[in-house]
């Protein structure tokens, strides 16, 4: 079935309800990407979907799944006299267990907020006298921009220029949930913006391996409606493939220049996920041929002990798809948008910041997709 922008939504709905009678059992779909739960929460969709069809957070944010002890190395590197630390603003705020970096910064740290990888390359070439180093977190769709900065690097002999790599590959990290065993997903919503880069191929070992469906899907409400109708379609018929929901950006074989830059410059790697642990081959690693512009590498010495998280922060299950944001008991209370305790409350896509802008309790739906009459109607039947 393709997309069509004369698709009927109610069409969809009503397919989407009968399929759940037809199935008369509980459904969990877990929405990999943060942005997925973005749009689920903002748009009012879950409140649409019949009662026994979840819709489950997944660990498809990259702030929210780096461990704090990758805060804590940054920490460390931020400390140093001769250093400055480049990263993206969502990272500022995320806690390890030595603090954040905020707050290393405002105690007189060299902690800059950059755009781009290329922003802090730039950086670099302009403090010849300081070591500039990147924190380079996100998943294939941050890999190709940061690979070439790094090969500019190289080419350009910017020798004062490295990165802290916490970069990760989403499919490995899909299959560790499955392979886990505690991780109850009948289907996959997978993430646009990685697809568009790694296409539809890499997921088919979901379908093969694990028996569970994987469907591509956009960002619009639409899209995500459509994406839902095509996992049920295959979970009624007992099919489990990769399908393509989202055409218009996605194919099969993505992009191939991007990867191409992403095997130049990395090699896959274990990586430690916050909520996942440690995943076999999810990470991204730099090749040996880049080493003069690996931090761990540069600058010996920052091993640090894992981290600790706040005991009652459900981060964890979270990005398992064991716990919605509500259930835990610091959210909105002790954990908030201008105060943290968790990760997945820092990042814009992370799912209790995402719960609690657009998605509390008496708070539904803000953007006018459905009518108030069907919001009403739902406001508290999810149950959270
Ligand atoms: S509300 Fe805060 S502490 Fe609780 S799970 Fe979310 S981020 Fe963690
Ligand atoms: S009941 Fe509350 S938490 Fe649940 S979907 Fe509706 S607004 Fe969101």
């Amino acid at each position: 079935m393709e997309w069509s922008a004369n698709s009927n939504l109610k069409q969809r709905l009503d397919r989407i309800h009968d399929f759940m009678k037809r199935l008369a059992r509980p459904v969990r779909i877990m929405e990999v990407c943060g942005t997925h739960t973005v749009t689920a929460c903002r748009s009012g969709l879950r409140a649409l979907l019949p009662d026994n069809l979840a819709l489950l957070s997944g660990p498809g944010c990259p702030v929210c799944v780096t461990p704090a002890d990758f805060i804590d190395r940054a920490i460390l590197l931020a400390r140093r006299p001769d250093a400055v630390i480049a990263t993206f603003g969502d990272l500022l705020r995320v806690p390890g267990s030595l603090g954040a970096l905020e707050l290393e910064k405002a105690k007189g740290s060299r902690v800059r907020i950059v755009y781009s990888a290329l922003d802090a390359l730039e950086l670099a070439a302009k403090n010849g006298e300081r070591k500039v180093i990147f924190l380079a977190v996100g998943f294939e769709t941050t890999a190709p921009g940061i690979a070439w900065v790094v090969r500019q690097a190289a080419e350009r002999g910017v020798k004062n220029f490295s990165i802290l790599g916490a970069l990760k590959t989403m499919p490995a990290a899909m299959a560790a949930l499955l392979s886990a065993g505690d991780a109850d997903i009948d289907g996959f919503l997978c993430p646009g913006h990685v697809s568009s880069i790694i296409g539809t191929h890499p997921y088919e070992f979901i379908g093969r391996d694990y028996q569970r469906p994987c469907v591509i899907a956009g960002f619009e409400p639409l899209d995500m409606v459509l994406a839902i109708e095509m996992l049920l379609e295959q979970i009624v018929s007992g099919r489990a493939k990769v399908r393509n929901g989202y055409r218009r950006a996605v194919g099969a074989e993505g992009n191939r220049p991007a990867r191409a830059i992403i095997a130049e410059v990395f090699a896959p790697a274990d990586a430690e996920w916050r909520g996942l642990g440690l995943v076999p081959g999810s990470g991204l690693k730099l090749k040996k041929r880049f080493k003069n512009h690996d931090a761990e590498t540069l600058f010996p010495g920052l091993d640090v002990p894992p981290g600790v998280d706040d005991p009652e922060c459900l981060c964890g299950a979270i990005l398992r798809g064991r716990a919605v944001p509500s259930a835990c008991p610091l959210f909105g209370r002790k954990c908030t948008p201008s105060s943290p305790v968790g990760a997945c409350m820092v990042s814009a896509e992370g799912a209790c910041a995402a719960y609690y802008k657009y998605c509390r309790c008496g708070g539904i739906a803000r953007k006018e997709l459905f009518s108030s009459a069907q919001r009403g109607a739902k406001a508290d039947r999810c149950g959270l």
